[in-house]
């Protein structure tokens, strides 16, 4: 829960601009027994983190081993976000370092992928640091060529290679966003929305549960909003849980979230009992400024069904402080829905402009101490709530999915059902489920014993 926290994002037709020629197709010769090297740096949403799992496929596909730290990588990518102006400053940080090890010869070639390849930014940045290839968040098929591979012919983004074979995968529905919230770049980075259809998401599902996936996560901006002939997004979902041992979704609009779908939730074994469902203000003035389509009213109705449905759940949200025109009374209503809801966890946001965005043009610039009082009031009323619910955890024995291995400490991270994060001492693999007891709870986090038999 941070105002650092990267967000999704979707893309526009965008061009490539291969300057040079691929890598190992010419200017730059490989040896027979040479290793080349690729470093994926990924910025941002779970979104920038499906597009960096299929353009490792790419590189891997290609014979680079991948490493994790620049100074030993022929070729580095940079898959970025552009959602809020402190993404980009980091990724010019970035930039910055990788012309100085280019310069020393270490780093060959520099990609800049992902919503800021997709932005009108794109150019300057190219000239101004050098790099190599720049491409959007529609065409990232196009790096095949760069690395050496067959082109690929066009598509839209779920096309690509996915990550058949780990414990847990993403798998893309939508792309694009079809609303206009006043503060967002998302639709002009992404487009409009294009769902894919169910079959091949079924399909992609099947293939990656046959090869090993046990966790599957449904992708896109508005997921909930997905339709094709008739058919609804519920209509997706119960179909992929019918065929995933565990399945969970990411992000959902308010307005498209139907009834049905939170009392799915609750029904499907296979479903994690957890929702994001982002609201960014508790005051009906500001939703509509904002253009979010709702009412605080309507989204307080829509958490009593699931609270009602899925008692067990976890509830998180997105909330933005600070957008222009925010008023102390503003204010107050979102802590007052804060307050109603009870959130399990927040990702707070204080207000960014972005060039193209209504909101960058709209004045009345909330001043920084106040956005910086009022973020820290809410991280405070989501926190203590938080924290509460998580205490009511403490004693009970929990089914626990491990999703990264244990470390040094010997603590594995996993899931409950219900969606808590555990920290469980196992030497459990990815994948795996152990039964544990919560010992202890802090606001973000539930800390369990050994497994227990
Ligand atoms: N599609 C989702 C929705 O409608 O709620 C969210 C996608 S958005 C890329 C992720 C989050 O980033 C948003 O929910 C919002 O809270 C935050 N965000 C987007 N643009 C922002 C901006 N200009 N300043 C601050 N936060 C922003
Ligand atoms: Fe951005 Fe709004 Fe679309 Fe979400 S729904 S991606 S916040 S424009």
């Amino acid at each position: 829960m941070s105002d650092a926290v990267e967000t999704p994002q979707t893309a526009a037709p965008i061009r490539i601009s291969n300057k040079i020629g691929a890598l190992g197709s010419g200017d730059h010769p490989v040896s027979m027994g040479e290793i080349r090297t690729a470093c994926i740096r990924t910025f941002g949403c779970q979104m920038n983190v499906h597009d960096s799992d299929r353009m490792r496929r790419m590189i891997l596909d290609a014979g680079y081993a991948e490493v994790h730290s620049y100074e030993e990588a022929d070729l580095v990518i940079l898959n970025t976000c552009y959602v809020r102006e402190n993404a980009v400053d980091r990724v010019r940080g970035h930039l910055g370092e990788l012309n100085r090890l280019r310069r020393e010869g270490r780093v060959k070639k520099v990609a800049l992928t992902g919503c800021i390849g997709a932005s009108g930014e794109s150019a300057d940045l190219q000239r101004k640091y050098d790099i190599d290839l720049v491409l959007g968040t529609h065409n990232t098929y196009e790096l095949a060529e760069f690395v050496g591979l067959p082109t690929m012919r066009e598509t839209y983004t779920p096309e690509l290679p996915g990550t058949d074979g780990e414990h847990s995968a993403f798998v893309t529905i939508m792309t694009g966003c079809n609303y206009r919230c006043s503060y967002c770049i998302v639709p002009a980075v992404r487009g409009r929305m294009v769902c894919r259809p169910l079959e091949n998401v079924v399909e992609e599902v099947e293939r990656l549960v046959a090869s090993g996936t046990r966790y599957v996560t449904l992708l896109g901006q508005t997921v909930d909003a997905w339709r094709q002939d008739g058919r609804r997004f519920c209509d997706l979902l119960e179909r992929v849980a019918d065929v995933a041992p565990r399945v969970w979704f990411t992000t959902s609009h308010p307005s498209n979230m139907e009834d049905r779908t939170l009392r799915l939730i609750g029904e499907k074994g296979t479903i994690v009992k957890r929702l994001h469902l982002p609201v960014q203000s508790g005051s009906d003035r500001m939703l509509k400024i904002m253009h979010r389509g709702y009412k605080a009213e309507r989204y307080r109705r829509k958490i009593g069904v699931f609270r009602e449905a899925v008692p067990d759940g976890t509830l998180s949200t997105d909330i933005i402080v600070g957008h222009p025109g925010e008023t102390e009374e503003d204010h107050e209503n979102t802590l007052g829905l804060v307050e109603d809801c009870a959130f399990d966890s927040a990702y707070i946001f204080k207000f960014s402009p972005r060039r193209g965005t209504e909101a960058a043009g709209l004045g009345a610039p909330v001043a920084p101490e106040v956005v910086q009082r009022r973020f820290l009031e809410v991280l405070r009323a989501v926190e203590q709530n938080a924290f509460a619910r998580n205490q009511l955890k403490v004693g009970g024995v929990e089914e626990v999915y491990v999703r990264h291995g244990s470390t040094e400490d010997g603590k594995a991270i996993g899931e409950t059902w219900s969606g808590h994060a555990v920290h469980v001492r196992t030497g459990a693999r990815p994948g795996d489920y152990v039964k544990a007891r919560i010992e202890s709870a802090g606001p973000h986090v539930l800390y369990a014993g050994e497994p227990i038999a």
